[in-house]
């Protein structure tokens, strides 16, 4: 009887540790990531994190559908990626471990209102930075540097760039930079545009062959066609500048300040590298970390 439970305990420790081991199947389990939890913190006049300190949890806005930068697996529910493991960083540097913190989807068309009206604490979720969105709200970075690029069919030989789009229909989301880009430069005919939510949305439509290409940046593409060489590649002809940034509440500058002395500190002492290397950076392009920019 006694072994019997024995071999029982063991057998359900056995199950919880495969439910908790992040990566799908055939997909090696990435490394666990752990963060150094910071003890008393204090940050004055933020009112955001006075906030996640009355909650003791953080809402973190994310992606949950770019394979290496913010994907949620479909059977474990765990969330990986290079997004992730940066805004896990920052939790753990706010006080908060990464049991405690509460992931909202948000799409790219979305994020403005998500974070002006608090249904997120902050986002981290492949979004550039830019003076536009400077109107509704902060941005702490930039963490990364991506550039607009272009996913293409493998056996497509026809799009080599964005001057050979003409005649093409190309996907792209709504809200997003990219999208915006394709309109003003008329890379296309304005009815070749085709807009969804999401990315995978896109590459969907893609594999189905009922658009040409999908543009976005660099960092989401690669990770799609790194999932599905043999009907995807990336063409690599990088077109504009997309420089990352954590979305926070516009005015809490106290916030915006701490995030970026966070950033700071994880770009100097390798953490920064840790994390690429864990992540993004497993398809072998090697990165080092931009410059923060304070405003
Ligand atoms: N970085 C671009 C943007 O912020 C494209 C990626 C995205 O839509 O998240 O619009």
């Amino acid at each position: 009887m006694r072994r019997v439970s024995v071999i029982l305990v063991a057998l359900a420790a056995l199950v919880l540790a495969g439910c908790g081991r992040e990566g799908g199947p055939g997909q090696t389990p990435s490394e666990q990531l752990t963060f150094p939890v910071a003890q008393n913190v204090q940050v004055p006049g933020s009112a955001t994190f006075a906030k996640i300190q009355q909650a003791g949890r953080v809402k973190m806005g994310v992606k949950n559908d770019q394979p290496g930068l913010g994907v949620q697996d479909p059977t474990t529910g765990q969330y990986t990626g290079f997004d992730i493991e940066m805004g896990r960083m920052i939790a753990a540097g706010l006080g908060v471990p990464a049991d405690r913190i509460d992931y909202v989807v948000v799409p790219s068309a979305a994020r403005e209102d998500a974070i002006s009206r608090g249904d997120v604490d902050y986002y981290v979720g492949t979004y550039t930075i830019n003076d536009n969105r400077k109107q509704r709200v902060g941005f702490a970075g930039p963490y990364y540097q991506a550039g607009q690029d272009l996913l293409v069919r493998a056996d497509d030989t026809s799009i080599t760039g964005p001057q050979t789009l003409m005649g093409k229909k190309v996907c792209s989301v709504t809200g997003s930079t990219p999208i915006q880009r394709v309109r003003q430069q008329n890379l296309t005919q304005p009815e070749n545009v085709v807009e969804f939510q999401t990315y995978s949305q896109c590459v969907n439509q893609l594999i189905a062959r009922q658009v040409d290409a999908v543009t976005t940046d660099d960092a989401i593409l690669k990770g799609f066609a790194a999932q599905d060489p043999q009907q995807l590649k990336v063409v690599g002809q990088v077109f504009s500048q997309e420089p990352y940034g954590i979305g926070v509440p516009r005015d809490d500058v106290a916030f915006r300040n701490k995030v970026n002395d966070l950033l700071q500190q994880a770009e100097t002492d390798g953490t920064w590298q840790r994390i690429y290397d864990a992540t993004l950076g497993k398809s072998g392009t090697p990165a080092t970390p931009p410059a923060i920019q304070r405003y």
